[in-house]
């Protein structure tokens, strides 16, 4: 049967793609005879149908990029999804030395936009996480005596975890984060730019000097932040979760990708998670998503938000 679909894809048949992804979706290992095939004809998508894909099609994919196709990053997306030795050293080298038609800066970017980062000898480095959890409401965090430099409002606790639970420790297992992990910053004032916050295993989370000044030195009549408190519930099933509050896994970016960089050692800042502000707030309504990022060994948060 897969094979038949794969014949009607290879045909030019669109509702046969639709077919074929819904027929392989738990079972991918059953396309693998067919990707060959599949590559060979440029018909590469939906992405995730080549996760399952071996080093001979790993390999072929890279040979067809370095003749000059990449059909508008497909073929590289195709890439990412399968990972693996063949698949970084293709990358290390195209950083140096870019495939016909491409900027180095533009791959440098989609693979940060991957979750990828490399270090000067080549290695991958992953910035996200390959497990992820819902973050759910349970309970409220205590008030803070921190203010905001910007509005003087109360700082928010976004994230409060500790790797003493499994669950964290699974999570961030990425960051090489162990103890406490405190995220605060200013629930109003989260919207106008990265804020950077200085924290410590023990749960210590202050605004750091980073963050800078506010842009236009506005003074906001301060309300109070949300005090709801969000921790760790069921493993989801796909590292890239979309509805809700969660922690490790993929950033479901609303607007393009915005992995900030470590203001203190220019390396590309880990993933930690995203809180859904409808998730702290007593309405459906709030819209848009806070993500949270971390630079273990220079004790630096970021916090990121964009709206739909
Ligand atoms: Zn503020
Ligand atoms: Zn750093």
């Amino acid at each position: 049967m897969i094979a038949e679909l794969v014949d009607r894809v290879l045909s030019g048949d669109d509702d046969a793609a639709w077919e074929l992804e819904e027929a392989t979706e738990d079972d991918l290992a059953a396309l693998r005879p067919h990707l060959v095939r599949l590559l060979d004809a440029d018909v590469y998508l939906p992405e995730r149908m080549f996760r399952a894909a071996g080093e001979d099609v790993q390999r072929a994919a890279v040979a067809r990029i370095d003749m000059g196709v990449t059909r508008n990053f497909q073929l590289f997306r195709v890439l990412a999804e399968t990972r693996g030795p063949v698949v970084e050293a293709a990358f290390v080298r195209w950083l140096k030395e870019p495939p016909p038609g491409i900027e180095a800066g533009v791959l440098a970017s989609f693979l940060a936009g991957s979750g990828w980062d490399f270090d000067d000898d080549g290695r991958a480095r992953e910035i996200c996480g390959t497990t992820a959890y819902g973050l759910a409401p349970t309970g409220t965090t205590a008030p803070s005596s921190d203010r905001c430099p910007w509005c003087g409002g109360e700082l928010w606790t976004a994230l409060d975890v500790d790797t003493a639970d499994p669950r964290v420790a699974g999570a961030l297992a990425h960051t090489s984060w162990r103890g406490r992990l405190r995220i605060v910053t200013c629930f109003l004032c989260a919207l106008h730019g990265t804020k950077y916050v200085d924290v410590t295993p023990d749960g210590g989370a202050a605004w750091s000097a980073y963050t800078g000044e506010s842009p236009d030195g506005r003074v906001l009549v301060a309300e109070p932040p949300p005090r709801v408190r969000l921790t760790p519930g069921e493993q989801l099933p796909d590292l890239h979760f979309a509805d809700g509050s969660a922690l490790g896994g993929r950033p479901w970016w609303l607007q393009d990708p915005e992995y900030p960089a470590c203001p203190a050692c220019g390396k590309v800042m880990a993933y930690v998670g995203d809180v859904a502000p409808s998730d702290v707030l007593a309405n459906d309504v709030a819209e848009g998503a806070i993500y949270l990022f971390l630079h273990t060994p220079c004790g630096l948060a970021a916090v990121v938000t964009q709206n739909d």
